[in-house]
């Protein structure tokens, strides 16, 4: 049997008419509740709908017609059927107000069984029906909003689904609330390598690098966005060919409308190249910081517009301020040593009207501001403009050239004081050997009257004292007049002009005329170019080189001594070539130094300056000399000067 669902509502203030009609109504179907007074049919009819209310009309405190009247007033009551049990007769009861108050029957007292019964079913079915009818309505209607939202649902959906699609540069997609990936538009497939195909329904943490996986940094993210609404962040990520990416990404929850978690929608968009060029420019700010310490440069920046001045604090030591000093355009100005500043401004003022090349490059000094030690400063900067060309950053650094400017200093003193005791030597050698061929002449003119004198008279050890004395005075005599040639060329201007090469070599072989002829030598010739030059020096130089190749013979063959000349880009170079002793190259570079001698003078007589009267005119000349030799294969002594046009 079902359990009814309908309510009787029975209203009477004697219990036994109460009994009466519990016992009538047992079997209509219909769950009875009783009621003493009007006040506890009003309490009952508070909590439920009633399908109909049989009440008693005459009652103590409160009347079946007022009991009606404050029934009608309540929410559940409004409509319900009432029916007044009465012993009045009827017309007297339509005197009453009880229509008006919607009552709907009349039972008359005493209650006739089947009547009751069968009204009561009546009234009962009624309402049952209207129940069905009123939850079919609400079903059909339930039904409706149903279908209307999951349509809207659809519509938001695919207008999601083709927002997410169309998303280029940002990868976007869904992860359900176990963390399962869905939606994964095509910016995903292009940034993390899956096919849609492949990662769906994937654990979130796929894309994450193993590291932070341990590190559970993806169920800390999805925690963060149900937490705190979103969750934004910056990592590496991983694609599916394992390769790294740097990204940044927002999580965000998705929830329904009862506040019901669905899951997280997440963006990610690749800023590897941003990462790279961030750590690139990093690391050449890294470098550049680095170089900059290392220097011990001090930097600063300059706001033409706005005048502000900004100095690292090494710029600041090196215009002797402390550290944490602020410094001013006029702070700058007035650390300038008096004398440089005029400069300084006037380079700084042109640097900034654009001439230079908005370069600027300086050497000044500064006195301390505060600790008054003067130093030198080079500083380099650049001006930086904006598109009409006006200056807008004016940057640099400075380093401290003290030490090498003192160092410099100091060479330069050194320099001119060598200079000065160098000029002394040179004017005293030519002094020297000038006013030594005076006395040295007289010393060999009586030399010769003596031989003279006591020629027969003289025994064998005088005759070899006598030609000691002659040998050791011609020696000096060629010592001093070497020495004095030599020291000529210094301090001597040269004079120079077109030099026929051909001609210097004719005279020079012209003055040593006799020494070929002695030796016997064979001299062979290339026709030699014009320079421009000194004759007397370059017939010096012939002769020198030439007097030596007939010298450093081993007097077993004939000398052989050829001369040539070589076009080598603007230099020509002339060889003097031999078939004498030669030399070890080991003393190669020592030969050209004064009185420096590779041989004895027993052997080879010679004052060793030959060679180095050579390189001096050869440097006269913007030239270069060198010797290629081998012991006993001869030597070549190579020129070069520079090719006139
Ligand atoms: P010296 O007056 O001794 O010839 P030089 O300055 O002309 O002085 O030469 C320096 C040294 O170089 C010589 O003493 C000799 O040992 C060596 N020398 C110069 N020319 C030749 C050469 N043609 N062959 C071998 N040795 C040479």
């Amino acid at each position: 049997m079902s359990i009814a669902k309908s309510y009787v509502l029975c209203v009477d203030d004697d219990p036994r008419n109460l009994l009466a009609l519990k016992a009538v109504l047992a079997n209509v179907g219909a769950n009875l509740v009783m009621a003493r007074s009007g006040a506890e049919a009003l309490e009952a009819a508070g909590e439920r709908e009633f399908a109909v209310i049989l009440l008693d009309v005459m009652m103590p405190d409160m009347d079946g017609i007022e009991t009606a009247k404050r029934l009608r007033e309540l929410e559940n009551a409004k409509h319900s059927p009432i029916v007044f049990v009465t012993a009045y007769p009827l017309d007297e009861m339509r005197t009453f107000r009880g229509y008006a108050l919607g009552a709907v029957d009349y039972i008359h007292k005493p209650i006739g069984t089947e009547i009751l019964q069968s009204k009561v079913r009546a009234f009962v079915q009624l309402f049952e029906l209207r129940e069905q009818v009123k939850e079919q309505a609400i079903n059909e209607m339930r039904q409706r909003w149903e279908t209307m939202r999951l349509r809207e649902e659809f519509e938001r959906e695919a207008l999601l689904h083709l927002f997410v699609d169309n998303v280029k540069d940002y990868g976007v997609f869904f992860i359900d609330p176990e963390g399962g990936i869905h939606n994964w538009n095509p910016a995903c497939e292009s940034i993390f390598g899956y096919q849609e195909s492949e990662i769906l329904g994937r654990d979130f943490s796929t894309i994450f690098v193993p590291e932070d996986v341990n590190k559970r940094v993806h169920l800390l993210e999805l925690e963060k966005a149900k937490e705190k609404g979103r969750a934004e962040d910056e990592r590496w990520h991983l694609r599916k060919d394992g390769t790294r990416f740097w990204a940044d990404g927002v999580v965000t929850p998705l929830r329904d409308k009862n506040g019901e978690l669905r899951g997280f929608c997440k963006l990610v968009r690749d800023n590897t190249r941003r990462k790279e060029w961030e750590e690139t420019l990093k690391r050449s700010e890294d470098r550049f910081r680095m170089a900059v310490d290392s220097a011990r440069l001090g930097t600063w920046d300059y706001d033409p517009k706005t005048g502000s001045l900004e100095w690292s604090d090494r710029a600041k030591e090196l215009a002797g301020l402390p550290e944490n000093s602020t410094v001013t355009y006029e702070t700058f100005l007035a650390s300038l040593h008096p004398e440089d500043r005029p400069r300084v401004e006037q380079r700084i003022a042109e640097a900034l009207s654009g001439k230079a090349d908005g370069q600027y490059a300086i050497e000044y000094r500064t006195v301390g501001l505060v600790d008054k030690i003067m130093r030198w400063l080079y500083v380099r900067g650049k001006v930086y403009t904006d598109e009409q060309g006006l200056p807008t950053r004016f940057i640099g650094t400075v380093m401290d050239i003290t030490d090498e400017k003192r160092a410099e200093e100091e060479r330069t003193a050194l320099i001119d004081s060598l200079k000065g005791s160098n000029r002394e030597l040179e004017s005293f050698a030519s002094t020297a050997s000038h006013d030594l061929q005076e006395p040295l002449r007289m010393i060999s003119m009586y030399l010769s009257l003596l031989e003279r004198r006591f020629q027969g008279r003289l025994g064998e050890d005088e005759k070899e004292y006598m030609h000691s004395v002659v040998n050791a005075s011609d020696r000096m005599k060629r010592l001093t007049t070497d020495l004095l040639s030599y020291s000529r060329l210094f301090g001597e201007k040269i004079d120079s002009g077109p030099v026929d090469l051909n001609s210097a070599l004719e005279k020079a072989l012209e003055n040593l005329s006799l020494a070929i002829e002695e030796s016997g030598a064979r001299i062979t010739r290339d026709r030699l170019p014009m320079i421009r030059g000194n004759g007397t020096q370059l017939v010096q130089l012939f002769q020198n080189l030439i007097s030596n190749a007939i010298k450093y013979q081993t007097r077993k063959s004939l000398p052989e001594i050829s001369i040539s000349a070589m076009r080598q880009d603007q230099q020509w170079i002339i060889a003097v070539k031999d078939n004498g002793i030669g030399f070890d190259m080991e003393h190669s570079g020592k030969i050209f130094d004064v009185f420096q001698r590779l041989h004895s003078r027993t052997e080879y007589a010679g004052s060793g300056l030959g060679l180095s009267t050579c390189r001096k005119i050869v440097e006269h000349h913007q030239g270069r000399i060198w010797a290629e030799s081998a012991p006993a294969d001869g030597s070549t002594f190579y020129v070069a000067l520079p090719v006139s046009e």
